[in-house]
């Protein structure tokens, strides 16, 4: 399910607020910011914490745009870079999870990450054109700690 257009403009660049006059100034719920904290929204410590306007909405615009534009071919998105990035020598890793959907890995070329996106087995060689994709076989506890939620490019393959 689609999450809650936000209105970026309620939020001023200059202030700084508490999760709960956030979430009351968007319309949304206190845990929706907790979940940005959680996705890398950083905070300015205090008690109750404090946000940055100018962070929130620089996080928040990363986020839709990445939820509008999924990754093109060849690329990952970098969390760390917040750009999209190449996979360092063009190497990218394949894990199967089910029904012929997967996890591909590789390493940001510009600062080192691992980036990760989901991928059908099938269409590898159209995501991935070109590179030299290696195919594993599923490792339970390395899969588990790739989060999915980090994956660009979700809306596309749902589609496929
Ligand atoms: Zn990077």
């Amino acid at each position: 399910m689609p999450g809650k257009r936000v209105n970026l403009n309620l939020i001023k660049t200059h202030f700084s607020y508490t999760a709960s006059e956030l979430a009351k100034r968007l319309g949304i719920h206190k845990n929706t910011v907790r979940n940005w904290m959680r996705a890398g929204l950083p905070c300015l410590g205090g008690r109750p914490a404090l946000f940055h306007g100018g962070t929130v909405r620089a996080f928040l615009s990363v986020r839709s745009a990445e939820r509008r534009q999924p990754c093109p071919p060849g690329f990952f998105y970098c969390f760390r870079c917040r750009e999209r990035r190449k996979p360092a020598l063009g190497l990218v890793d394949y894990v199967d999870r089910e029904n012929g959907a997967g996890n591909l890995t590789a390493i940001c070329e510009s600062c080192g990450a691992i980036m990760n996106r989901r991928a059908g087995r099938d269409r590898l060689g159209a995501i991935m054109p070109g590179l030299d994709v290696q195919i594993r076989q599923a490792a339970p506890t390395l899969v588990e700690s790739l989060d999915p939620s980090l994956n660009c490019g979700s809306k596309e393959q749902r589609s496929a």
